[in-house]
């Protein structure tokens, strides 16, 4: 791979290598963009089959985080960072300060947390050695009902670009995932706010919620807790007479197969990297087919962490975190402006506001 060539391709600033004798540590941070502020992007332990997927997966994922972050109208660039190992082998007290050692050493260009086979244990010990960690325990919790809710209020967003109200009152959902995040929409649908100390409530029943899962006991959770909620099989949730299709589990789910299959009107979850290919959000514009751009809808958990840099209040962070809402009704609006695709409009969004304050901040100010 030639990476200097990608690197100039999609304006990346910063690739850096590390690795600690002492315990294997094997990783790779790459700071995409800091425009608009620090990078700020979990860490994530994978075992990737060689350095080339782990480099590839490190550029992709710190170039959305720099989109993800300038949507969602906050100060921080895009960064991230891969370690490659197996997860259930490698991770000591050792392993993950010599983690934070590393981030210290970027003396505050890159902000990390926990991502997928890290925790915010492991991020105990990374804030052992380093400033700049966010997702700590005791501080901003759990990201994922938060995530949930920035999504519910994409959601209602997407409703009322296409329905003309906001309110899920008589709809109908296919959600796709009870895990961290699925479980808990489903909730707010249904009415239970408990998960974010009931910070708002809405007196409205949706008509049916259907849901797919591949985790029995996720499976169990739900029947048991919510009966009304009609498990179907993973197969069976693309072609559902519902309202919504509510990814929440795997990325690229809209793809050459599935679209064709889609009654839904709007497309709009949790889950990261919704389109297999940036194709088939033409295609779902085509379909006429409402699209919630997944780094908008699920920016939730981003907001609410990124508060801990200055002083972690919850009411504070859920009415940023409320502002999906305003921000996709937005973008919708570039994109039936510019006739142009959801996603197209959200990474034109995203550029404007850096391009803007790139320029506010080029003057010279005596501080
Ligand atoms: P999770 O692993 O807790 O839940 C995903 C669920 O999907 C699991 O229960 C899994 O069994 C189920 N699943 C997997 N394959 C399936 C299939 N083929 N059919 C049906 N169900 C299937 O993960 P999560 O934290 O809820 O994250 C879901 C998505 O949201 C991911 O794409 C993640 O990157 C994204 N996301 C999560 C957060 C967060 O705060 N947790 C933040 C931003 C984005």
């Amino acid at each position: 791979m030639k990476k200097f060539d990608y690197m100039e391709e999609f304006k990346h600033e910063q690739l850096i290598y590390f690795y600690d004798k002492t315990t294997g540590l094997k990783g790779i941070t790459c700071i995409h963009d800091t425009s608009l502020g620090p990078a700020l992007g979990g860490t994530r332990l994978w075992e990737y089959e060689d350095e080339e997927e782990a480099v590839l997966d490190v550029l992709r994922l710190s170039k959305g985080m720099t989109y993800k972050a300038a949507c969602a109208g906050l100060n921080l660039g895009g960064g991230k960072t891969v370690l490659i190992g197996d997860s259930k082998k490698v991770k000591s007290e050792g392993y993950f300060r010599g983690l934070g050692r590393y981030v210290q050493s970027l003396n505050g260009r890159y902000i990390t947390a926990e991502d997928v086979n890290t925790s915010t244990t492991d991020m105990m010990y990374v804030a052992m050695e380093t400033d700049y960690v966010v997702g700590l325990p005791g501080k901003s919790g759990n990201p994922s009902p938060v995530t949930a809710w920035g999504a519910f209020m994409g959601i209602r967003a997407s409703l009322k670009e296409v329905f003309g109200s906001e309110s899920f009152q008589g709809k109908s959902f296919a959600v796709q995932g009870a895990g961290q995040t699925g479980y808990y929409l489903i909730k707010f649908l249904l009415g239970d706010y408990s998960d974010v100390n009931n910070w708002k409530k809405y007196n409205e029943k949706p008509k049916k919620i259907y849901f797919t899962e591949i985790n029995e006991a996720h499976i169990e959770r739900l029947k048991k807790e919510y009966p009304e909620v009609e498990f179907v099989k993973p197969e069976d949730i693309y072609g559902l007479d519902v309202d919504v299709f509510v990814p929440c589990a795997l990325g690229g789910v809209i793809n050459d197969t599935t679209i064709s299959k889609l009654k839904a009107k709007i497309v709009a979850g949790t889950a990261n990297n919704v389109l297999k290919e940036a194709k088939h959000g033409e295609l779902l514009k085509e379909k006429g087919i409402l699209y919630g751009p997944d780094y908008i809808m699920n920016a939730g958990g981003l907001i609410n962490v990124a508060h801990e840099l200055q002083g972690y209040n919850f009411e504070t962070a859920m009415s940023d975190v409320d502002k999906i809402y305003g921000r996709l009704l937005e973008i919708y609006a570039i994109a039936k402006a510019e006739n142009i695709s959801v996603s197209s409009a959200g990474d034109k969004f995203a550029e404007k506001r850096i391009e803007i304050m790139r320029n506010v901040r080029a003057n010279f100010i005596k501080r």
